[in-house]
């Protein structure tokens, strides 16, 4: 990333965005006005091409580099580097898909910022861990099935939860079980296909500008087109580096915002946690090394404990960084309108929430650790 006059990140290789989310960072968290200018905004910064080859209308580069932009987002307005992280996450389920047609049909629009793609896998995640099953269930169509030499279904369900179900047009990641049996599918669906219901905004206590909501589908028709896996457990195993490792992109920035926050604040403060700050930005640089190396190797894929070790390790370093800039802000701090430090606090109380969530990973890590010592494979 270029850097020239002091400036470094968003503020350097995307300054009008990054000036639009220092403006509005407030109002992306604690309201919805300005819920449907996130996407076009990222968009026309270039953000959404990072890491997507330039032969499928990217602008090449890494998901190492993706991950960087969502960091850089995450500086400034959390919501929007949830947003971020949500439309490049279902552009990422494309490029990993081996549905062609669904690619060339949906991923020019997606690139544009024009239609918003939502990931709504924290069920498959969920269900992937045993934790709970899937709430969306896929009812054959056999005469459809015939006529078009296609496999068809009827899926009825709902997603409690997701983010960028943008009103002015969205396309959802979701997963479903088969009544016929077999592995269970992953589908895009439209906002628009029949059937489908977006609920109001939920009532957060924060990241109120992210569109996010409830949907359910009723016999929502969809065929072999509009699947992206017929494998989900075999696929999710494959991008959840990519899926996490954007998502640890969002604790980076997070933190290092809050670690900025705190060497800005007065000498004696900053003397009295130099010490603490030094550390925190040292762990920091290296978790997020460590985190692109795994990424970019594919390490990931075969020892997912790693980057599960990852992802606990960065949101332990948001929470002490975000408490650090707590302490040094002194009483500023909690007046509102003169900075983000409150701001941050809810920001930080979503990194350990989100799928997959600290005590899912710590559970999994745990079980993992009973195998290994049952199997005499510790290491
Ligand atoms: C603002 C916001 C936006 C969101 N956006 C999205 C989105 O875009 N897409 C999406 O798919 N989801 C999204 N989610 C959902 C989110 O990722 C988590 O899945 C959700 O908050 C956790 O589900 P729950 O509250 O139903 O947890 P519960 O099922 O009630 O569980 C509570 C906690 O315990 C853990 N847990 C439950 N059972 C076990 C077990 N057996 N072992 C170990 N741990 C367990 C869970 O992981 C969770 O952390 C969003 C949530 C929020 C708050």
């Amino acid at each position: 990333m270029s850097t020239h006059a002091g400036l470094h990140g968003l503020a350097a290789s995307a300054p009008a965005l990054a000036a639009w989310l220092e403006a509005n960072a407030e109002t992306l968290d604690t309201d919805a006005t300005l819920c449907g200018d996130v996407v076009p905004q990222l968009a026309a910064a270039g953000l959404l091409r990072i890491g997507v080859p330039a032969e499928l209308g990217g602008d090449g580069g890494t998901i190492g580099d993706a991950i960087d932009s969502v960091a850089d987002v995450a500086e400034h307005s959390f919501a929007a580097a949830f947003v971020l992280w949500g439309q490049r996450t279902f552009i990422e389920y494309l490029l990993q898909s081996p549905n062609r047609g669904l690619r060339e049909r949906l991923l020019p629009a997606l690139l544009s910022g024009e239609l918003a793609g939502a990931t709504g896998l924290s069920n498959a995640m969920k269900y992937l861990s045993a934790i709970e099953p899937l709430q969306i269930r896929a009812a054959n169509v056999p005469d459809t099935h015939g006529a078009l030499g296609k496999p068809a279904w009827r899926v009825t369900g709902g997603l409690p939860w997701i983010t960028n179900l943008r009103k002015q047009g969205f396309v959802a990641a979701a997963a479903a079980d088969h009544d016929a049996g077999g592995p269970p599918s992953i589908f895009a669906i439209a906002h628009d296909a029949p059937g489908v219901t977006r609920s109001d905004d939920l009532d957060l206590i924060g990241l109120r500008g992210t569109n996010t909501a409830a949907l359910q589908m009723a016999d929502t028709p969809l065929t072999d087109d509009d699947r992206i896996t017929d494998n989900a457990p075999a696929w999710l195993v494959r991008v959840r580096p990519a899926f996490l490792g954007l998502q640890c992109g969002m604790s980076v920035g997070l933190a290092r915002r809050s670690l900025a926050g705190t060497n800005e604040s007065g000498p004696g403060a900053r003397a009295a946690v130099a010490d603490e700050a030094t550390a925190l930005t040292e762990q920091l640089a290296t978790l997020r090394t460590r985190l692109k190396a795994g990424v970019a190797q594919g390490e990931f894929v075969e020892t997912p404990a790693r980057l599960f070790e990852l992802r606990i390790a960065l949101a332990g370093v948001v929470h002490n960084a975000a408490t650090l800039e707590v302490q040094t802000g002194g009483g500023r701090g909690y007046l509102r309108g003169l900075s983000g430090v409150a701001r941050r606090q809810r920001e930080a109380a979503f990194v350990p929430i989100v799928t997959p969530s600290l005590v899912q990973l710590k559970n999994q890590l745990a079980a993992q650790r009973a195998q290994q010592l049952r199997t005499g494979t510790v290491s």
